[in-house]
């Protein structure tokens, strides 16, 4: 990897105290950025540390997730079809009037990345910049997550495809409210069903609570490996970059979890060279 690159985001993440704090030597950290840069997409090495022989091209199974909890975030809406393509699951998107945060949108903000990413990163909805633009992360929390994200070799402009629970801007950047996420929930879907990620990770709170239809609080989210859906997508939940630029101490955690999003990705990469 790029030296000054990687330092940058180290830098931005605090990583030099959380090193000396938990003793994580330098290779290691030097050896996950370099291993993910060497290789482009999927194309992970093999890692000696990696348990042997996992049955899918994913991630391997989990262990089952902590019972979901009951879920009165998700309201009912009515059925709708969605486009069974990218292109018309776009232009549904573009016009759609199914919530009432049509009426104080700019334009709507759909996703962005090639549609053969591995891994999927979830967040929560635009904002200002985004609402503007009509591409998700591109204020202040999407410049650290395109640092967060470049540490471990990934971008959206290569290999990682970045959507939102809400594709309209809730106005003054509050949470998307319970009728907003069910009504926006079968374009995210169906995006998921498109991709086929191997890997989905969740930022903040709306964004896990949603993917896993629960009400828990993200620190009780964070930690295990879940699946979503009908693939049994891998799910990892994380910090929202925005709650890192506002919260420094739980910056080395989301170092943790960055790791771990590499190390995942690896063995779904050579899992699936050992079936081809
Ligand atoms: N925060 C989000 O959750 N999504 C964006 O697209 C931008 C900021
Ligand atoms: Fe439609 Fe989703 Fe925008 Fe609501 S947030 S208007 S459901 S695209």
């Amino acid at each position: 990897m790029n030296p000054t690159r990687r330092r940058r985001y180290l830098n931005a993440l605090s990583i030099d105290s959380y090193r000396s704090r938990s003793g994580v030597a330098e290779e290691a950290v030097e050896q996950i950025a370099v291993e993910a840069v060497s290789n482009d997409g999927r194309r992970f090495p093999a890692e000696p540390q990696v348990p042997s022989a996992p049955t899918r091209s994913r991630v391997p199974p989990p262990a089952p997730p902590p019972a979901p909890e009951a879920s009165p975030i998700i309201a009912s809406t009515p059925a709708v079809e969605v486009p069974a393509d990218w292109s018309g699951l776009r232009a549904m998107v573009k016009d759609c009037p199914r919530c009432k945060l049509c009426a104080t949108r700019t334009q709507t903000v759909f996703g962005v990345g090639p549609q053969d990413a591995p891994l999927m990163i979830v967040g929560e909805g635009p904002g200002a910049d985004e609402d503007l633009k009509g591409e998700p992360f591109v204020g202040k929390a999407g410049k650290l997550l395109d640092q967060m994200l470049a540490a471990i070799g990934r971008s959206r402009g290569e290999n990682t495809y970045i959507a939102n629970v809400v594709k309209c801007r809730p106005p003054g950047n509050r949470d998307p409210e319970a009728d907003e996420v069910a009504a926006c929930r079968p374009y995210l879907d169906r995006q998921i069903e498109l991709l086929k990620p191997r890997l989905i990770v969740a930022l903040g709170r709306v964004a896990a609570q949603r993917l896993l239809q629960s009400d828990a609080p993200l620190s009780r989210l964070r930690g295990p490996l879940y699946q979503h859906g009908a693939e049994r997508t891998p799910v990892l939940v994380t910090y929202h970059p925005a709650y890192l630029l506002r919260s420094p101490r739980e910056k080395s955690k989301s170092w943790d979890d960055l790791k771990r999003v590499h190390q995942l990705l690896a063995q779904a990469s050579s899992a699936a060279t050992a079936q081809a």
